[in-house]
């Protein structure tokens, strides 16, 4: 959209469907731009801010929020289907309960460490994140039930 001229391509008021009306005034020697619903019959009569040119407004007025999301959602999914996505189960700075693999006696500690950092190796592997629901968990109640699995295979064997 040229920016010098509020074009006819302004989308209808989204409450009422109505063709918006523009408007330029001056403010502290600038000239303004809005655009809003002037129909009386509106019962939200929206109106942008304003703007120092006429295509920032309009620009405004027509930005709708569900265009941004599905906007989004097709950067996300053009991502996914390039293998650029990935969703994590947590994120940097999360306290994570991570239970001792090394040693059996060892197996029925618990440390709890943040995530200090996401390291993507292949396949979108990360550091934790294969052990997550087997050797490191979100939340306490996790990690103790999973400690409490593997004393009662101890007992078992001991
Ligand atoms: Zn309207």
């Amino acid at each position: 959209m040229n920016d010098g001229e509020m074009s006819a391509e302004l989308k209808p008021c989204p409450f009422c469907g109505a063709e918006p009306n523009t408007h330029t005034w001056q403010w502290r020697g600038k000239r303004m731009h809005k655009v809003r619903c002037e129909r009386s019959a509106c019962l939200i009569r929206p109106s942008t801010n304003g703007f120092d040119t006429p295509g920032e407004a309009a620009a405004a007025w027509n930005a709708r929020h569900e265009a941004l999301q599905y906007a989004r959602l097709a950067e996300l999914t053009q991502a996914e289907k390039d293998g650029r996505l990935v969703v994590m189960p947590c994120k940097v700075g999360d306290l994570v309960y991570q239970i001792a693999v090394r040693k059996k006696y060892l197996n029925r500690s618990m440390c709890t460490p943040h995530i200090k950092s996401v390291e993507i190796k292949t396949e979108n592997a990360f550091k934790y994140m294969n052990d997550i629901g087997k050797t490191v968990f979100l939340t306490r109640e996790e990690a103790e039930a999973a400690l409490k699995k593997r004393e009662e295979a101890d007992n078992e064997t001991d």
